[in-house]
């Protein structure tokens, strides 16, 4: 897939916009336009970096999982690459761990993330890969990916105060989608992330009485279409299978590419002020 940088999206979406209006731009660059939207942006004081550490587990079955991640060094490729891109306040602790629950979180008050060993677990599992086996590493990651950007997106719109309209969980998944799209271009760890939420879909449609419409978060059905609309809206041409293999229906697949412009012009207005990177 290919990978935008952050200065080459801003060179191109005024062109695309002004081009919308219909107004004649024979006379400037898209670098140009570029520069001047940038122009207007005051950036933040770098005075953090996220952190990142994978605690020993106590139970065998997690012991593969973090011999994988502390051994591979994805994770930590891939923050020192935020580090470089972007501008924090303060340090973002992001640990994974054993949790004694299936899940992910960001708790505002310690400013860290945890990625629980429990969660990797189940995803590893949905994707049929069996510990020492050749696939095991990028299960692992896969496995990872989509939910790591998905609690960074929650550290991001509190130690920004960004301001979010709409469901903070819905902006969260959109950030990771828009994320591993445009910025970090990993489709593996995206259709991951799209997978995950199918395999959630199918246990709420054997458990419809227990709906839980009262959630802050998308009923995960939900959240699998509307990632599989980004997806497809990033790359019509690329994903057209996404509607072949009945993923996304026509009616909604119709609309996508404009989804997924506003989604992905909505994150990367939000972020310029703490961006750094290229
Ligand atoms: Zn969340």
């Amino acid at each position: 897939m290919a990978k935008l940088s952050f200065s080459s999206w801003f060179a191109h979406y005024p062109a695309r916009l002004l081009g919308g209006l219909g107004l004649s731009l024979a006379c400037w660059g898209w670098g140009e336009l570029g520069s001047i939207a940038a122009a207007h942006v005051v950036k933040i004081q770098d005075s953090g970096d996220i952190l990142l550490t994978y605690d020993p587990p106590a139970i065998a079955e997690h012991q593969a999982i973090y011999e994988s991640l502390a051994s591979n060094g994805f994770f930590d490729a891939l923050v020192d690459e935020l580090n470089t891109d972007l501008a924090f306040p303060q340090d973002i602790q992001i640990t994974f761990t054993e949790c004694g629950e299936v899940n992910a979180f960001y708790y505002p008050d310690y400013v860290e993330v945890t990625m629980c060993y429990e969660l990797l677990e189940q995803f590893i599992y949905i994707f049929g890969v069996e510990d020492g086996t050749d696939g095991f590493d990028d299960a692992v990651i896969d496995a990872s990916l989509f939910t790591f950007f998905h609690e960074l997106g929650h550290a991001l719109v509190h130690q920004y105060e960004l301001p979010i309209t709409g469901r903070e969980e819905d902006a969260v998944d959109d950030f990771a989608a828009v994320m591993l799209i445009d910025i970090y271009g990993d489709e593996a760890g995206l259709l991951s992330g799209m997978w995950q939420f199918e395999s959630e879909a199918i246990e709420e449609q054997e458990n419809l009485a227990d709906l839980p419409y009262w959630g802050e978060h998308s009923l995960s059905t939900q959240r699998f279409y509307n990632t599989a609309c980004l997806i497809y809206g990033s790359e019509p041409n690329t994903y057209e299978f996404l509607i072949e293999e009945g993923a996304l229906p026509e009616d909604r697949a119709e609309r996508c590419p404009a989804e997924y412009e506003q989604k992905s012009r909505a994150w990367f207005t939000l972020l310029e002020r703490f961006w750094q990177g290229e």
